[in-house]
């Protein structure tokens, strides 16, 4: 609110805040304010990467993990990063940023595989900036040299969009990074506006259903017309298929239904610290209890 944006922005010098007070709106202020403590926010360490486990539907077990980025603000709480994302994004802090996310998840998987808990991927989302920079493959490899991950642990998931950003240099670097065996992720598929010609080539292991197909399921008939073909599609281009965003269990069991295989929501569980995943982690919780079915094969 206003309020705050008037006393962060006073953290830039008195002088802009008299001079821009007069010549912006709060919302213009705030923005700025934002921007310089989103650059403060690397010194005083606010960054934490948070995990949503992903479940497989055949198991009911964890397959994967997401972290997500908080900005833990000494004013505020945590903030989401649906507010300083985009704003990292504009002013190419997200490379930095995206760069940090990726180390410290990768440290902490690999602290859960040395605690000898199962296998399982870390999926960790790559902006457009970060891809389009021509040594990104080598600082992910040497990202996971320096933590001794076998690169088969670590799934980076990108937006169609971003792939389709600049669609040759986007593939060469996705083909180079699947040849030392990391995993591709598509993600928040079906929003990107895209054309489905990409997909033809697409050097990617996995689809992710966006939230937006899955929230009406199983009532809206076009919903689960999409959510049933694009499973098909996906298995037809040797894909596995995540839904996002599963909230509840008629939802579950439509994409069980429609053959998805794994999938990740506030039904299984809420992103969280590292500390409450190895609380998960430790009692072997199984996250999803099938009702009728006990027949649990593989994923
Ligand atoms: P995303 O990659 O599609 O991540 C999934 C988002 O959906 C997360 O939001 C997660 O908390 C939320 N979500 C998961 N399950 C449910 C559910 O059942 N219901 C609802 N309503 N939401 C659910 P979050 O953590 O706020 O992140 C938002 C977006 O910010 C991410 O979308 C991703 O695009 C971006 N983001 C997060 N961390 C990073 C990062 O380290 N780097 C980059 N470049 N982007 C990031
Ligand atoms: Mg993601
Ligand atoms: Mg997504
Ligand atoms: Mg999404």
């Amino acid at each position: 609110n206003a309020d705050t944006a008037l006393y962060r922005a006073k953290d830039l010098g008195r002088n802009n805040f008299q001079f821009y007070s007069s010549s912006m709106n709060a919302r213009a202020l705030e923005r700025m304010a934002m921007e310089s403590s989103l650059r403060r926010m690397f010194e005083r360490q606010e960054l934490r990467v948070h995990y949503q486990p992903q479940v497989g539907l055949q198991s009911g077990r964890i397959t994967g993990l997401e972290g997500l980025v908080r900005w833990e603000h000494p004013v505020g709480n945590m903030i989401a990063p649906s507010v300083f994302v985009p704003l990292a994004e504009e002013t190419g802090l997200i490379v930095p940023m995206g760069e940090w996310v990726l180390q410290a998840g990768c440290y902490q998987l690999k602290t859960w595989l040395d605690a000898g808990f199962a296998p399982m991927r870390l999926g960790i989302n790559v902006s457009a900036h970060q891809l389009q920079k021509s040594d990104f493959a080598e600082l992910v490899m040497q990202v996971l040299k320096e933590c001794d991950l076998p690169p088969h642990y670590l799934n980076l998931e990108i937006t169609e969009t971003v792939i389709m950003h600049n669609m040759n240099e986007a593939f060469e670097t996705l083909r180079r990074l699947r040849a030392v065996g990391i995993t591709i992720s598509i993600d928040d598929f079906g929003t990107g506006f895209s054309s489905l010609s990409y997909l033809k080539d697409l050097p990617a292991d996995h689809l992710k259903i966006d939230r937006a197909f899955v929230q009406n399921l199983p009532f809206g008939n076009n919903e689960a017309n999409i959510a049933r073909h694009i499973i098909e599609m996906a298995h037809g281009l040797n894909l596995k298929v995540i839904a996002e965003g599963v909230e509840n269990q008629a939802q579950l069991d439509f994409l069980r239904e429609a053959g998805c295989d794994e999938i990740q929501g506030f039904l299984v569980s809420r992103p969280l610290a590292a500390e409450d995943i190895t609380e998960i982690l430790t009692n072997d919780e199984m996250l999803l209890n099938f009702e009728e079915d006990k027949t649990c094969g593989k994923d």
